[in-house]
């Protein structure tokens, strides 16, 4: 009988998003002004090894360093304004603009 133990399991890289090191937002969990960006990356690890990852970009989110509370970016649209740009939506929404002339 031959078993095999394959140590498979997750890992999160965790880094400060470059360009926002300077931001200190407030934390929607416990209030405190003590949240930082982060950057999460979660891979599938085999015998410690990532190999795949979760996603093919890395999220975006708040922690907090009191409360452990991480919240995703989007929910954050204070957080995006202050990383300035807040990116990438770009002006999409064209006007239809018709110009038909006065009805009469
Ligand atoms: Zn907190």
């Amino acid at each position: 009988m031959v078993f095999f133990f394959f140590t498979c399991g997750t890992h999160t890289f965790t880094s400060r998003l470059p360009g926002t090191e300077h931001l200190t937002v407030q934390c929607q969990n416990c209030g405190n002004h003590s949240g930082h960006v982060y950057k999460r990356w979660q891979w599938f690890t085999f015998c410690f090894v990532p190999l795949i990852p979760f996603s093919l970009k890395p999220y975006h989110e708040v922690g907090c360093g009191i409360c452990n509370f991480y919240q995703d970016i989007k929910y954050r649209p204070d957080v995006q304004a202050q990383m300035g740009g807040g990116g990438g939506m770009g002006p999409g929404a064209q006007q239809g603009g018709y110009a038909m002339g006065p009805y009469k």
